[in-house]
């Protein structure tokens, strides 16, 4: 599909099977750390999701996340929200102590830049019958 190889493709290089955070993933991710810097309070990656990768629920705490969407078609959810469908030039915050995730849709791969302060807390899995029940 070419649009799928375009996300492969996107401005920020793909990096590496995000071996790191597996455990936290359903699916194959992959993360390029573009900022990694102990005088900077703040991390930023390129993380991409093959079609129907997601990570686990999960909070940042005493902190908060900044996504930036590069390609593809994704979702994000907040809990008690309903799902967000996410398209290239999307922004979306989350908060301190919000639980939440992100990730693919079904059938496109996904790319979004994330920017992170604090310190994850990853909770259970987006089962497959809450993620096969968002309408892409
Ligand atoms: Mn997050």
């Amino acid at each position: 599909m070419a649009k799928n190889e375009a996300v492969k493709k996107g401005i920020f290089a793909l990096g590496a099977k995000n071996d790191a955070y597996a455990q936290y993933f359903i699916g194959q991710s992959y993360l390029n750390n573009l900022v990694n810097d102990p005088d900077v309070n703040v991390g930023v990656g390129n993380v991409t999701f093959e079609p129907g990768c997601r990570n686990n629920w999960h909070i940042h705490h005493n902190g908060y996340q900044i996504l930036l969407v590069t390609g593809g078609e994704g979702w994000y959810q907040e809990e008690g929200k309903p799902a967000q469908h996410l398209m290239p030039g999307d922004v979306v915050v989350t908060h301190d102590g919000i639980k939440h995730w992100h990730g693919a849709t079904k059938d496109s791969w996904f790319s979004h830049l994330a920017i992170t302060a604090g310190t994850p807390e990853w909770l259970e899995p987006v089962s497959d019958e809450h993620y096969n029940s968002l309408d892409k």
